[in-house]
């Protein structure tokens, strides 16, 4: 298949191209375009064929639910039953913007989609491009990141040129994308508002719209019999072909620490590189150093992790050191998706 590539400006839409896609996404073509978190790889969320085609182009587990996308609140009703009274105070505190929401689905909502579940996750993305394309399209679109299942999510189109180039009918290069990783994952069909995958908006801005609000216990669980309940935060995921290790302490401990590391892989004769952040990048200097973004503008850093991963790749990087960012907002986030690629393999100083 040749991938059409379509570039645009999300400040200054070209309706052209928004109505090109669209005819794909009609045809049950799969179409790939920014949203404000990470690309998304969208299909007719309503014809089980295009999920399907969705499913394949990612060798993604078929069990693995998608995220269906709508351009108005409303719709949520067009998709979910038994709604709660939350569900509609979060999508009216944080809609459009990065939020999935859990509910129990219409009858409508194929299988297919919801891999399996009753449940569906809905979200209303900000991004101009991705509510230009749904409403053009005149359709609900299934869209999980746009990436091979297993490697980082997408930040820029190149990401998603790199995995989708002739697995699918069209890319939409619309930049690089405003947050950089996926939506916060919020379960409404239990009793307590819980986050299945923290996001962008965390436990205490949610807790400010529903009062009680908790976080799914299999996020964090060392327990195997504890798993998260998306079934997505189950499996491997974002991992480098590289040994990850998070060192986490006092700053000068971690700095000094690092390096003792980095000189045992250099002797070693191992590739060898630091993740740090912009205040302490400069302590490793003859190491290769990617530096992350700044820990006092802590969006940098959740922009930058997913293409930083991909290049880890590319250089063939064998042994891989990362400071610990547990910034305050979006640091449970950022530290969600290192710890997996990590492997959870973190060493206290
Ligand atoms: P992605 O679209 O690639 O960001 O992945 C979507 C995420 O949402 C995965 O972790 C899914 O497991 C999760 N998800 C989608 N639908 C549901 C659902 N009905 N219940 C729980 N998790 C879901
Ligand atoms: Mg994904």
């Amino acid at each position: 298949m040749i991938t059409e590539i379509l570039r645009i400006d999300p400040d200054d839409i070209d309706e052209s191209v928004i109505e090109r896609a669209a005819e794909y996404i009609k045809k049950g073509e799969l179409v790939a375009f920014p949203t404000e978190t990470v690309y998304g790889l969208g299909g007719d969320a309503m014809d089980p064929g295009a999920s399907k085609r969705i499913y394949a182009a990612k060798g993604r587990p078929s069990d693995n639910p998608l995220i269906i996308h709508i351009a108005e609140t409303d719709s949520l009703s067009e998709i979910g039953e038994d709604i709660p009274k939350a569900a509609y105070d979060l999508a009216e505190a944080f809609w459009p913007g990065p939020m999935t929401l859990i509910v129990k689905k219409k009858a409508i909502v194929p299988y297919e989609t919801t891999g399996g579940l009753d449940t569906v996750a809905v979200r209303l993305p900000s991004h101009p491009v991705a509510r230009a394309l749904i409403k053009k399209s005149e359709r609900f679109i299934a869209a999980p990141s746009a990436n091979t299942s297993g490697r980082p999510s997408p930040t820029k189109a190149s990401h998603v040129i790199e995995d989708m180039d002739g697995r699918i009918a069209c890319i939409i290069d619309g930049g690089a994308v405003d947050i950089g990783l996926e939506s916060t994952i919020i379960d409404l069909t239990e009793e307590v508002p819980t986050i299945l995958r923290p996001g962008a908006i965390n436990l205490a801005m949610v807790r400010e719209v529903t009062g009680e609000a908790a976080m799914d216990p299999g996020l964090k669980s060392e327990d195997e019999h504890i798993r998260p309940k998306a079934p997505g935060m189950r499996y491997r995921h974002y991992a480098p072909r590289g040994r990850l290790t998070i060192i986490e302490g006092d700053r000068q401990a971690v700095i000094s620490r690092i390096k003792d590391s980095c000189d045992e892989c250099k002797n070693a004769g191992q590739k060898v590189a630091v993740i740090a952040s912009s205040e302490t990048a400069k302590n490793y200097s003859g190491y290769r150093v990617f530096d992350i973004g700044a820990l006092s503008h802590e969006e940098e850093i959740a922009k930058n992790l997913y293409d930083i991963l991909r290049r880890l790749d590319e250089e063939d990087i064998e042994e891989i050191y990362s400071e610990s960012f547990n910034t305050p907002n979006v640091g449970t986030a950022i530290m969600n998706r290192l710890l997996k690629a990590a492997g959870h393999r973190v060493i206290s100083v």
